[in-house]
C-alpha cells in the first residue's frame, strides 16, 4: 500500500489526449516546513482546461511531462504547521492529482463547514461562478434576451442557460447528441438545445433562436463559434470563456468570419478569467445558493471515484460523456 499514490504526465499528448499518457505511481509523503500545511485530497475538480494546460502556459503555469498532474482539489488539513490553519480544516488548493500534496499555508483557502462538500466545486466553485461572472459581469443579460450557450450540458453550461432562465431570458444550448440536448431541456429547463453534431446547426440554431442571439456564452470557439457568430443581434455580446474543441487539435479551426462580423453587427467580444470577478465572489455565492434554494437552479456533479479513475475522467469529460460538473472522488467526507 502506498504512503501516498500519485498520477503523473507520462508523456505531453500531441492531438488526442488519452488514458496512456499518465500513470498511477507510489510517492513518497511529503514533509511539512514551517508555514506549510499537509492536506489530504478529499475532491478533485476535473476541467477542460486541464488540457489546455499542457498546451503551454495560459493564465497559469504549463504544465510539463514527468509532473503529478495539476488540478484544484479540496481537501482535509492533516498536518499543519502555520497558526493559521488547523488540523481538521478543510481547505480548497491548487494541488495535484495525489492523495496528500503539501502547500504553503497562506495558499489554502479556508473553506466555511457546509456541505455536500461537492457543491464547492460545483455549483459554490469555479464552475458556477464562472458561469455566473461570465454571464452576468461580461454578457449584461437583460429580461427577454436570448442567451445562447454551448457545452451546455457541461460544468459550466448547466449554470449559464439556469442562470439565464432566473434572470428571465431565453435560453439556448448547444450540446453534443440529441439525447444530451433532450435532457439540457427537460432536466435543466432550457428553452431549447441544439445538437451540433447533427449536421444541421445553422438551421436548427435559427429555428430555437427566432429573434436572433443577444449574447453568445462560447465555451467551444472552433466551427460552432463561426456558426453563432452568423445569428448574433445587433449589438451583441460574445463571452469568450474557453475554447474546448481546439484542446485535442493539431491545428486551430476557425472562426473564418472574423473581424467582419464583429464591425457590421458592432458585436462585443470579451474573454474572462473567473479570478478576475473575485472580489464580486460573494455576491454570486449567495445568488446562486439562493437561485438553488428557490429551486431556479438544479446542481448536476458527475463524481468519479477513485484517484486511479482521474485519466479517463479528464479523456471522458474532452470527450463529452459528462453530465454537469465532474469531479474525482479521492476520500470520503470527514465525518
Ligand atoms: P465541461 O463543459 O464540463 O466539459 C467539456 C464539454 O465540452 C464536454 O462535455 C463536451 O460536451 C464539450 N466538447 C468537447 N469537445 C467539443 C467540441 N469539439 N466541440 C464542442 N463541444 C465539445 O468542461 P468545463 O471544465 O466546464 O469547461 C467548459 C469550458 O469553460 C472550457 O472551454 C473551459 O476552458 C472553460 N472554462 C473557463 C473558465 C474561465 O475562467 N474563463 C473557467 C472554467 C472553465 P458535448 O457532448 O456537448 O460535446
Amino acid at each position: 500500500m502506498s504512503q501516498n499514490r500519485q498520477v503523473v504526465i507520462r508523456e505531453l499528448p500531441k492531438g488526442e489526449l488519452t488514458n496512456d499518457h499518465f500513470e498511477l505511481v507510489d510517492g513518497e509523503m511529503p514533509g511539512v516546513d514551517e508555514g506549510q500545511v499537509r492536506v489530504r485530497t478529499i475532491l478533485m475538480s476535473i476541467d477542460a482546461a486541464n488540457r489546455a494546460w499542457m498546451q503551454g502556459a495560459t493564465y497559469r503555469e504549463a504544465v510539463k511531462a514527468g509532473d503529478v498532474m495539476h488540478t484544484y482539489s479540496i481537501g482535509e488539513v492533516v498536518e499543519s504547521k502555520d497558526p493559521s490553519l488547523s488540523e481538521g480544516d478543510i481547505v480548497a488548493v491548487e494541488a495535484r492529482w495525489a492523495d496528500y500534496v503539501t502547500v504553503k499555508a497562506r495558499h489554502a483557502q479556508k473553506l466555511p463547514d457546509y456541505r455536500p462538500l461537492t457543491h464547492m466545486l460545483s455549483v459554490l466553485g469555479i464552475a458556477g461562478k464562472t458561469a455566473y461572472h461570465g454571464l452576468i459581469g461580461v454578457g449584461a443579460p437583460k429580461a427577454g434576451e436570448t442567451v445562447v450557450v454551448s457545452a451546455a450540458a457541461g460544468s459550466v453550461g448547466i449554470f449559464v442557460g439556469q442562470i439565464a432562465k432566473a434572470l428571465g431570458c431565453r435560453a439556448v444550448g448547444i450540446a453534443g447528441g440529441q439525447e444530451k440536448c433532450d435532457w439540457v431541456v427537460n432536466e435543466l429547463g432550457f428553452d431549447a438545445c441544439v445538437d451540433y453534431r447533427g449536421g444541421n446547426l445553422f438551421r436548427e440554431l435559427k429555428a430555437a433562436c427566432p429573434d436572433g442571439i443577444d449574447i453568445y456564452f462560447d465555451n467551444v470557439g472552433g466551427e460552432v463559434l463561426e456558426t453563432v457568430l452568423f445569428q448574433m443581434n445587433m449589438k451583441g455580446r460574445v463571452v469568450c470563456c474557453g475554447a474546448v474543441s481546439q484542446y485535442n487539435a493539431d491545428a486551430p479551426t476557425g472562426p473564418r468570419n472574423l473581424p467582419g462580423l464583429i464591425v457590421v453587427k458592432r458585436l462585443r467580444m470579451e474573454g474572462f478569467i473567473v479570478m478576475d470577478f473575485a472580489d464580486q465572489d460573494a455576491k454570486a455565492e449567495s445568488d446562486l445558493m439562493g437561485w438553488v434554494k428557490e429551486g431556479k437552479i438544479v446542481v448536476v456533479e458527475d463524481v468519479v471515484e477513485g484517484l486511479e479513475n482521474a485519466p479517463r475522467a479528464l479523456t471522458g469529460l474532452l470527450a463529452g460523456d459528462n453530465r454537469g460538473k465532474r469531479m474525482v472522488r479521492v476520500a470520503p467526507d470527514p465525518s
